[in-house]
């Protein structure tokens, strides 16, 4: 039985604000996705925002 990835806790950057907001995966492959800054309101993609892996 493999280990899932669900619910995985991603740390982002914003980079325009650069403001750092947790990110929870789903189950699904985030790189691919783009999320919107809570703070600017910017959309940024989540591969080259993710600075840190938060396992839990
Ligand atoms: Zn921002």
């Amino acid at each position: 039985m493999k280990s899932s990835i669900n619910n995985k806790m991603f740390l982002l950057q914003c980079p325009g604000c650069k403001n750092r907001m947790k990110y929870q995966n789903r189950g699904s492959i985030i790189i691919k996705k783009s999320k919107k800054c809570v703070y600017c309101g910017r959309s940024f993609k989540v591969r080259d925002s993710i600075i840190k892996k938060l396992e839990k």
